[in-house]
């Protein structure tokens, strides 16, 4: 933890040096000594202590300064530093002056100049200031701190990627915390929002999510020009199948362009995964995954996305969004697939304004007491709404068809929720909202009763997308995007005209040699937890027999 600071002020540098030898002798141990000789300097240095969320502990300063009074400077700084003790260093001739800031400035003492010997006219009485202001004190977050809106989609995705990265924040809401706001606008004129601050005194302001990554520490580059095996995505099949080649002494290396986990690491609570009898949470999972791979030799980048996968003889080469590029034997997608945009006018603006795609759980707790809404019928809205309803007053979940697709239990745990009501036969037709989402309009396809509804939040889970863009024309898909493998890929018992090998292809090896994919993204998949990571495990045992063949 940083040391709290003693600030002092004096313009007369001889008196200042004096000073600070004497706290520094005292204090210097337990506290950090810091001597200015002009007031707006010193309210300068202030804007940044309260920037690196230092504490100020206090301040002792000088009345009769040219440019600014210690009345003026203490009146300014206690806006700032509340807390702090405030100690006026006067001249005899000054004592008015000093009696009167007793009210003015909440002045808690004032010591008269010259102070020798310190040990009789200055420690005890700083002590027994120093000992309140420690009994009293709050001390402030020491972490990364992010200011931001509530409705704006930027600060949404930099909690989101600290979230899942299991990064500590602290947040601080502009609008609400006028504190918030003064920090904010002490760093630029122009309000561009989230702005994030680190300890280190260090200012990100609306970073990009790798500027983000490398800030906090996450690995963004790779560190060896060659690969056995590159793995898109990091949800459960990609970690499932870079654990196994990591035990298995193969160098490879994982890309993700958001967070470990997945879709699966948005779950609040996977009751379905063999082995955790009561659930686990879906960070949990991941963090765990991250863990067993790193521990075997895996490299995992984060918040690089692939944009595209080239063949060059042998190798596959992994193109990613920012430039640099990654060589390899074997290449696994493990992208997934994630849940459709709404189509309908507004919905775009209002993303990350009160509209929110899948579990984006940081947001929950901002809407504690209020109606929000989810969209779907499936697992992930079941457990969606189930989850919300631990901070939301009500939860309406709409669903177009005639019942819940959701499993069995999560169905039971739907009608069981007091808080939760279902709507069936249910279309969203329209989203409304100034700055954030205020209002939807639904209908009952039975009834066409039109019906338009105050929401506070709305979480959609409807309709999966595979994520196969970066080899979209490279190897052989659905009319959908997913990816066809091994057996799916055969026409009369045939691989493609395009296959080039003796052998057909593997049973999860696309229609390229040397390119795979498992989970989500793969045509014929189950969407589940424990397929993805069956299906990853299994890719790598191709995958080797693959590499063997080289
Ligand atoms: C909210 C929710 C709850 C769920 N609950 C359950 C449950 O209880 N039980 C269950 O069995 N299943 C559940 N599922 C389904 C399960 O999570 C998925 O089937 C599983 O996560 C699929 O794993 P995957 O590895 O194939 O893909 P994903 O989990 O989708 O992971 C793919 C990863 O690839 C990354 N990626 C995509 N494109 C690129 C690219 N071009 N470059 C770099 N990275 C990329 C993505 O960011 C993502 O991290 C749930 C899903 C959701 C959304």
């Amino acid at each position: 933890m940083a040391k709290p600071v003693i600030f002092t002020i004096d313009d007369d540098q001889s008196v200042l040096n004096s000073i600070e030898r004497d706290l520094r002798a005292h204090y210097g141990q337990n506290y950090r000594i810091l001597p200015i000789n002009e007031g707006k300097a010193a309210l300068d240095y202030l804007k940044k202590l309260e920037q690196r969320n230092e504490t100020v502990a206090l301040f002792l300063v000088d009345q009769r300064m040219p440019e600014m009074s210690g009345t003026e400077f203490l009146m300014e700084a206690t806006k700032t530093y509340p807390q702090a003790k405030r100690v006026l260093l006067t001249a005899y001739a000054d004592t008015q002056a000093a009696i009167e800031s007793i009210n003015e400035v909440g002045l808690d003492y004032y010591l008269m100049k010259p102070w020798h010997p310190p040990e009789e006219r200055l420690y005890p009485i700083l002590d027994e200031l120093l000992e309140d202001w420690k009994v009293h004190v709050r001390l402030p977050y020491e972490g990364i701190r992010v200011a931001g809106t509530l409705w704006s989609l930027s600060s949404h995705q930099v909690k989101d990627f600290l979230t899942r990265h299991q990064i500590p924040y602290q947040w601080l809401d502009v609008e609400k915390d006028s504190n918030a706001r003064k920090l904010v606008e002490g760093v630029s004129r122009e309000i561009k929002l989230p702005v994030i601050f680190f300890p280190d005194g260090k200012i990100l302001i609306e970073p990009d999510l790798k500027e983000l990554a490398d800030k906090v520490g996450l690995q963004t580059r790779a560190a060896l020009p060659f690969y056995d095996i590159a793995v898109i995505g990091s949800g459960p099949a990609g970690l499932a199948s870079a654990v196994y080649a990591g035990s298995e002494g193969y160098k490879c290396l994982v890309i993700e362009k958001a967070a470990p986990g997945g879709q699966a690491g948005s779950s609040p609570k996977i009751e379905n995964y063999l082995g955790f009898p009561t659930g686990i949470s879906g960070d949990d999972l991941a963090r765990r995954a991250v863990s067993q791979a790193k521990r075997f030799g895996v490299e995992i980048l984060s918040a690089q996305e692939a944009s595209q996968v080239e063949i060059k003889d042998a190798y596959r080469i992994v193109k990613l969004s920012g430039g640099m590029e990654i060589s390899c034997h074997a290449v696994l997608l493990a992208t997934g697939a994630s849940f459709h945009a709404l189509k309908m006018p507004g919905a775009d603006a209002l993303t990350g304004a009160g509209i929110y795609y899948g579990a984006a759980y940081t947001e929950a707790m901002n809407y504690m007491d209020k109606d929000v809404f989810v969209v779907g019928g499936a697992n992930s809205a079941a457990q969606g709404a189930v989850y919300l309803s631990r901070f939301a007053r009500k939860v309406t979940v709409l669903i177009r068809g005639h019942e819940p697709t959701a499993s069995k239990y999560l169905v039971d745990a739907l009608n069981e929720n007091k808080k939760i009501e279902i709507l069936l036969n249910t279309d969203l037709l329209e989203v409304k909202g100034t700055n954030a989402l205020e209002q939807i309009t639904i209908k009952d396809t039975r009834s066409g009763e039109v019906q338009t509804l105050d929401a506070a939040a709305m979480f959609v889970f409807i309709g999966v997308r595979p994520q196969s863009q970066a080899v979209s024309g490279l190897v052989k898909c659905s009319d959908k995007g997913y990816i066809f493998t091994g057996l799916d890929l055969m026409v009369d018992k045939k691989p493609p005209p395009s296959w080039t090998l003796e052998r057909d292809p593997f049973l999860l090896e696309t229609s390229v040699p040397g390119i795979f994919a498992a989970g989500d993204v793969r045509y014929g998949t189950s969407h589940r937890v424990a397929s993805a990571v069956g299906e990853g495990a299994i890719a790598f045992a191709l995958m080797k027999e693959y590499l063997k063949t080289l």
